[in-house]
């Protein structure tokens, strides 16, 4: 007998009936003796609709007034759910996220788990008690409801299993593993059998949402064994493994895609010690995130500086930057919203040399072009035009021998 975390995201909860299909998968697993704790999302679409409707009540909602509505889209389906499974017979209890005592810091919309305590389930668990968690919810140190930022049921899931020392946590999503590539962008992309921690942690980072980043990080950090699969389907899906020899060792595994950066370019800039921390000071005083860097020295003493941010604080980051142009006499600033960046990641990289040749030979074979580079041990990212994202994607793919000759199944429940 194990004990077993299962996260279901919010397309296997989107009505009634998917969540009576996961009833029935929670009651099997129960049966094969197995003690589970269920964590869910809000159904499909019900997080972007409360959020439109905070959004129509005032132009900027107060936060800690959001995270309480946010909240209550995966406080409907644990309800639901633990409701379902006591119809069925079996004993089920639904905690919010409060009662499951996980405890967050004070970042409304974005607050990070600081510990669980688990005593409370482990209690209903010993009673032989199936437990829901809503996920995506904790609690400050005041009491006050708090939520994990997009995505973040997959970091209470894999959280609450470091907590308990869970056999395994499984996330149920509406693809049937994780793929070499997005399965709706590249028909081609094939299923992996496993992933490591990093190659993960760095797909998450650089635009594949199949799991929240925080997630992954926690799973690497408390060896979290985490199984990606299909609630449609009974198949494996991807293990995300400590990396292990016996691996099969790919020298790209993944392409990803990201449209939701944005990039400033300051021109004219007086090229003089201190301006990098004048232009970046303030950003980060915001708590903007800046993603890639460049410089590009001009001849007369000037020089132009590009960077990159999430998408949802351009806006924000363009207003503080007219500002520090004025300030420090840089001539212009450009901001352009319509870009993507593309990344190819692997492990096997580390001891191979060309990637990146490869990579900006096959972009400039469908005369894309990179406006911007990063790079690390195990991933290039390039940005390019947002229209030729999708593209990007599968000539990239097709470059680096990851085309599978059939085309990828789990891109089509949805
Ligand atoms: P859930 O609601 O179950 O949490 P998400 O929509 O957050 O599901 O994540 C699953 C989605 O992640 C898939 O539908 C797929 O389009 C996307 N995705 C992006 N990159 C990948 C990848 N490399 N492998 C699998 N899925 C991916
Ligand atoms: N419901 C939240 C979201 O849509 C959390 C999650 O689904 O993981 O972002
Ligand atoms: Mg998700």
């Amino acid at each position: 007998m194990g004990l077993i975390v299962q996260k279901f995201g919010g397309t296997s909860v989107a009505d009634l009936e998917r969540i009576r299909k996961v009833a029935e998968r929670v009651i099997q697993t129960v049966r094969q003796g197995h003690q589970v704790v269920v964590i869910l999302s809000a159904m499909a679409g019900t997080t972007d609709h409360l959020l439109k409707m905070a959004h129509q009540a005032a132009a900027t909602p107060d936060k800690r007034e959001l995270d309480v509505l946010l909240s209550t889209g995966e406080q409907t389906t644990a309800s639901l759910l633990a409701i379902i499974l006591k119809s069925m017979g079996y004993a089920a209890k639904s905690l919010m996220g409060f009662q499951a005592a996980v405890l967050t810091d004070h970042d409304f919309g974005n607050a990070r788990i600081l510990d669980i305590e688990t005593k409370r389930i482990q209690h209903i668990l010993a009673g032989g008690t199936i437990v829901v968690v809503a996920g995506f919810q904790g609690c400050d140190t005041e009491g006050n409801i708090t939520t994990l930022g997009r995505g973040g049921s997959d970091t209470s899931a894999v959280a609450i299993a470091a907590a308990l020392n869970a056999d395994l946590c499984e996330i149920y999503t509406d693809v049937d593993g994780i793929y070499t590539a997005d399965p709706r962008v590249c028909a081609k992309a094939r299923k992996l059998s496993a992933i490591t921690y990093d190659e993960m942690l760095n797909m998450a980072s650089l635009g594949a949402k199949v799991l929240q980043i925080r997630s992954v990080a926690f799973a690497k950090k408390f060896s979290v064994a985490v199984h990606v699969r299909s609630s449609f389907t009974q198949e494996e899906g991807t293990m995300v493994v400590h990396e292990d020899a016996g691996m099969e060792s790919l020298v790209v595994s993944a392409v990803t895609h990201d449209k939701n950066e944005a990039r400033i370019t300051l021109q004219k800039v007086p090229d003089q010690p201190g301006v990098a921390a004048k232009i970046f000071t303030p950003i980060a005083q915001q708590g903007i995130i800046v993603d890639m860097i460049i410089q590009n020295t001009r001849e007369e003493g000037q020089t132009d500086l590009t960077f990159t941010v999430p998408q949802s604080d351009f806006q924000r980051a363009m207003q503080i930057e007219r500002r520090i142009a004025a300030e420090i006499g840089a001539e212009t600033v450009i901001g352009d919203e319509n870009i993507a960046k593309i990344s190819v990641i692997g492990v096997g990289m580390k001891n191979h040399s060309g990637v990146a040749s490869i990579m900006f030979n096959t972009l400039s074979r469908e005369n894309i072009n990179i406006t911007m580079i990063s790079t690390s041990e195990i991933r290039i990212s390039c940005v390019i035009d947002e229209k030729y994202a999708e593209l990007a994607v599968r000539v990239l793919h097709t470059a680096f021998g990851l085309d599978c000759e059939k085309p990828a199944a789990g891109g089509q429940v949805r």
